[in-house]
Formats: structure tokens, C-alpha cells, sequence
């Protein structure tokens, strides 16, 4: 890259910020903000060329918007409002400057959409593009959505639609195939996700949910719930939420796309009975799709259950897989 770190750093600093709280953002050896009287609550995440990504299916601009969806993603999947992020990155000689300023529009367009600001990180040089984004958010005390959360005959939902991400990842591959109906709305799909994070934040009135966002298949963050909460959650086939344009692919592709796919970062939840209509409620003021596609029961050995029809006996669907009950 020929523009050097200093220059970056001019340029990608925010003039104003969004947040109150922020006594120092970016210009000095550490950021500084009061905290609010909430739990703080943060993550981290790491984004590999090669590895989560390649520069055929991201451009720069969406590189930079899909690494802030998933850590605005896993503040959702805790029922937290999102407040700073920092970014740390790691580039190559080959990436030039505007591409390297493309990356930081594709996360301000979302920081603008939150109110979020960027309030420190680092820069350097080397081999292979990483780009490390922490994010730092807030949520009432006692409403953090952990994953241990579930209980007995709560209800299992989910929003939006699932597999698009991994069709959408799909379909570029094999060029043949990009006439298909839906096609470029799959890939905008995995380009440029949601995060569902004006729903989760807007359910802060109900007193207990557990939640998980899915970015690995909703088999593998089922099954964390399950496991976390000592209970069996039991999912129905017919109610999991998929775009109908995905019946063009074969149900062997996309039964593993939408069970064991991955980065639609959709939400899973589990709540009770009595809630359930006010987050239905609280889903359509958010525009935010959702459906009911199981339910919870108390059982120590933290499995999910899966029912394809009436007739048959449930599937186990595993982390990494799915057995037959016999
Ligand atoms: P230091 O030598 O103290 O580590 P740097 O020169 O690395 O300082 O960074 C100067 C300022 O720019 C700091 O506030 C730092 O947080 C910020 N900064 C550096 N790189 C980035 C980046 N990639 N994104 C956001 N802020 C950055
Ligand atoms: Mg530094």
C-alpha cells in the first residue's frame, strides 16, 4: 500500500462522534469512555483472506461491511446495543490505498446505520490481509441473552430466511447455474447480510430469552443452546424459514446450507409462552421476519431433535452432522 499509516489513520478518523460517552476516540495511545451503568459487553473476531473470504466473491467496500455485521451480529445475539468498534489490520503491499479506504466506507455504512463509532485500532504491513474488528456495546443489567437461558416449553424461533448465504456462495462457483431464479439476491445475501440488531435490542423488555446468532448453521447454534441449557430443543422441518427460490437447488444441498451452512446471521431465540406474542409484536415494528420452528424441553443430555414428517421417528441433528434415531 503506498499511503502510509499516517495518512490512513487521517483519513479513516471520524470528526464527530456519534456516541456521548467517548472521551478519546481515535489520536492517542488508547481510547477512553465512561462506561454507562449497564453490562458492557464485547467480542471479537478475525477475518482471514483465504480463510473467511476470497476477493472473488467480496469486493473491499463489502469486506469491510460483512467483518462489522458479524461482530454487530454477536452484540445482537446477546440483546446488546453496539457503541464502539475497533479494527485492527493487517496489509499486503498489493492492496492500494483506495481499496484499503473502501474497507473502512463498508464499515462506516453500517456504524452510520447504529450510531456506532470507530474509536481506535492498529495498522500494519505484512504477508496476509487480516482485518480484526472488536466491538464494545452495551445491555440493561440481567438482559444479556446468554445461551444457558432456555427452559422448559419456552418456544424456539427464528427470523429471517435460512441458506441463502451459502446458495449465494455457491452459485458464483458454478457459472452455469447464475441464470437461476433469486440468483443475484443469494449472493447479496452472503455479501452483505443483515444484522439483526434493532429486533434484539428492541426486546429488552422481556425478562428472559436465550439467544444465539447463526453463523453456523442453526444445527450448531441449536445445539449450543441445548447443550448450554440442559435442555432438548425440537425443531419441525416444515416451520424452518427458507426463501422459496432455494427448491431450485437439490434438498440434499440445501438441507445442508440451511441446517449446517453457514453466516446468515440470523437470530435463534427460545423464550416462554407468555412472551411470545410480544416478540412477535416487537418483530413487526423492527420489519423483522420471524417464525416459530420448535420448542424446548427440560433434558439433561442437550440434544437437537429434528422432525421431518408426522410418520417418521425425529432426526438428531448433531454440530457437525446428523444421525438417524433409531
Ligand atoms: P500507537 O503508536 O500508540 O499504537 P498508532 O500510531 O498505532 O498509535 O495509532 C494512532 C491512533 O490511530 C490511535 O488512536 C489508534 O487507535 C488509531 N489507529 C491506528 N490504526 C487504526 C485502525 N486501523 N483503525 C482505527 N484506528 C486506528
Ligand atoms: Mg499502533
Amino acid at each position: 500500500m503506498v499511503m502510509d499509516e499516517f495518512q490512513l489513520i487521517n483519513k479513516i478518523k471520524q470528526n464527530t462522534y456519534h456516541q456521548s460517552n467517548i472521551q478519546k476516540g481515535i489520536g492517542d495511545d488508547a481510547a477512553v469512555f465512561d462506561q454507562p451503568n449497564d453490562s458492557v459487553v464485547t467480542a471479537v473476531d478475525l477475518f482471514v483472506e483465504n480463510i473467511h473470504f476470497t476477493r472473488e466473491t467480496l469486493s473491499p467496500w463489502q469486506i469491510g461491511y460483512k467483518a462489522l455485521t458479524a461482530n454487530l451480529s454477536d452484540i445482537a445475539a446477546m440483546g446488546a446495543t453496539p457503541s464502539y468498534y475497533l479494527v485492527a489490520i493487517v496489509i499486503p503491499n498489493s492492496w492500494t490505498s483506495s481499496e484499503i479506504a473502501d474497507i473502512f466506507s463498508g464499515m462506516k455504512s453500517l456504524a452510520q446505520k447504529y450510531s456506532i463509532d470507530l474509536i481506535g485500532g492498529d495498522t500494519v504491513s505484512g504477508e496476509r490481509f487480516t482485518l480484526s474488528i472488536t466491538i464494545i456495546g452495551h445491555v440493561k443489567n440481567e438482559r444479556a441473552r446468554y445461551r444457558h437461558l432456555a427452559k422448559d416449553n419456552d418456544i424456539v424461533f427464528v427470523t429471517g430466511t435460512l441458506g441463502n448465504s451459502q446458495a449465494g456462495l455457491y452459485l458464483p462457483q458454478n457459472k452455469n447455474l447464475r441464470h437461476l431464479d433469486k440468483g443475484d439476491y443469494f449472493i447479496k445475501q452472503l455479501q452483505e447480510p443483515t444484522p439483526r440488531v434493532n429486533f434484539s435490542r428492541a426486546l429488552s423488555l422481556i425478562p428472559r430469552m436465550a439467544l444465539n446468532d447463526i453463523s453456523d448453521g442453526i444445527a450448531n447454534e441449536a445445539a449450543e443452546i441445548a447443550e448450554a441449557s440442559k435442555v432438548s430443543i425440537h425443531l419441525f422441518e416444515q416451520s424452518i424459514p427458507t426463501n422459496d427460490a432455494l427448491k431450485q437447488f437439490s434438498i440434499k444441498q440445501s438441507f445442508k446450507w440451511v441446517y449446517f451452512g453457514g453466516e446468515d446471521y440470523e437470530l435463534i431465540g427460545t423464550v416462554s409462552k407468555e412472551y411470545w406474542s410480544k416478540v412477535v409484536e416487537i418483530a413487526e415494528k423492527t420489519n423483522t421476519p420471524i417464525k416459530k420452528v420448535g420448542f424446548v424441553k427440560e433434558n439433561k443430555a442437550g440434544k437437537v431433535l429434528l422432525y421431518q414428517s408426522r410418520q417418521h421417528r425425529p432426526m438428531i441433528l448433531n454440530k457437525q452432522g446428523f444421525t438417524h434415531l433409531r
